[in-house]
């Protein structure tokens, strides 16, 4: 299968020091970007379906699905005519960001707000009912009722399909994988645990784009060296901890 760049934001929004709220004249230079570079957006069912890829594809994704997503994303890729999908916590549809409890609470996308994305043409995904990781700590019953009550509950606000997921905190293991499958098409990873010499749809390689770099990086993170970044980061950090379990530090 051929390297799609899959991207992973969050917010878009002006909050100094958070690496992922990108400002929104941030955002809209990556996106000038991306459509003025002939790139195309693409979804999971495009990902997955087999047909033929347009060129340069990239795929976008939000995580969490906070409010600004809608406000602020979602304006400016339609003025590129581009989509994206949104993994959204099922149990904070209208609420806030209550699991950030180290940060202001933010609201999140309201049911009317999820409708209207789908409407234009946008995805949405699942990523559990309160964001919990799906770790060892939970139960089988446990992951599965994260899984299957967020699929459930945001099917009901759209009143379509909802066929993807995606890990919080990235974290996941082969039981999550394995439960995972039974109740979804597919599953988007962040970098750890995923397989970087082949495709596994339910670990799917996504690259964070942080509000601290550069239009050079975000450049880099869009091409075909994208791989290569995340296997250097992975022999980066191997080495660090090797140093640690050799000189102690
Ligand atoms: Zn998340």
């Amino acid at each position: 299968m051929r390297f799609v760049p899959i991207l992973m934001f969050h917010r878009v929004a002006d909050i100094p020091g958070d690496r992922n709220a990108m400002p929104p004249k941030m955002f809209e230079a990556r996106m000038e970007y991306l459509a003025s570079h002939n790139f195309h957006t693409i979804g999971f069912d495009d990902l997955l379906g087999g047909a033929p890829l347009p060129e340069r594809p990239v795929l976008l994704t939000f995580d969490d699905g906070c409010r600004d997503v809608f406000t602020e994303a979602m304006p400016c890729m339609l003025r590129h005519g581009m989509t994206a999908t949104v993994f959204m916590v099922s149990g904070a549809v209208g609420k806030t960001n209550a699991w950030e409890t180290d940060k202001a609470p933010s609201p999140m996308m309201s049911a009317e707000e999820l409708q209207n994305w789908h409407r234009h043409g946008f995805t949405v995904g699942a990523h559990t009912v309160d964001h919990k990781p799906l770790n060892p700590l939970l139960s089988d019953a446990e992951i599965e009722r994260e899984l299957t009550e967020s699929r459930r509950a945001l099917e009901e606000i759209l009143n379509a399909p909802v066929d993807f997921f995606a890990y919080p905190y990235g974290i996941f293991d082969a039981r999550a994988k394995r439960l995972t499958a039974k109740h979804f098409r597919a599953a988007a990873a962040i970098t750890d645990n995923v397989p970087l010499a082949h495709f596994d749809r339910y670990a799917i390689l996504r690259i964070a784009v942080s509000s601290k770099e550069s239009l050079n990086e975000f450049k880099l993170k869009v091409s075909s060296f994208a791989p290569l970044l995340v296997a250097g980061k992975r022999i980066e950090a191997d080495v660090r901890m090797l140093r640690k379990r050799i000189f102690g530090r």
